[in-house]
């Protein structure tokens, strides 16, 4: 009992530590745009082109689905840079609720067991103390 106590009491003041990393994403200062930079592959149709011969025109392409429907943008290319940081920071950013959507839970787990071992205590200590429900009944006033 008083293992597995010490061992909750343990576990948990080690969950409690991991919360200052799990929060450095959310504290950050970066903007987040909620999209994804990908590379689309595709054949122009001029009939001698290279694309015909298997090298595909590549251009990047910006999934966004922030303000309803998801669109698709081709951003000019000196803009990539800065939308590729801000997407990577948004995908960071819900990584980092998810992962701490785990730890509560864990957390709470553990509270909860703890609680129940020591209910488990305090009920094992009552017991030694011998109050039969009869006596005390019998010394309650119901003034
Ligand atoms: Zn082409």
């Amino acid at each position: 009992m008083n293992q597995q106590l010490s061992s909750l009491r343990s576990q948990l003041l080690k969950a409690q530590e991991e919360l200052p990393k799990l929060l450095e994403e959310c504290l950050g200062r970066e903007p987040l745009l909620p999209g994804s930079l990908y590379t689309l592959r595709r054949k122009c149709g001029k009939p001698n082109c290279r694309c015909n011969r298997g090298e595909l025109h590549e251009s990047t392409v910006l999934s966004y689905r922030g303000n309803g429907r998801p669109r698709n943008i081709s951003p000019p290319p000196e803009q990539l840079g800065s939308l590729r940081s801000m997407t990577h920071a948004y995908r960071r950013c819900r990584q980092a609720r998810a992962k701490l959507v785990r730890w509560q839970r864990q957390l709470l787990t553990l509270v909860d067991a703890l609680e129940a071992a020591r209910v488990q205590q305090g009920e094992a200590e009552f017991r030694k103390l011998g109050i039969s429900p009869s006596v005390k009944k019998s010394h309650s006033s119901r003034s």
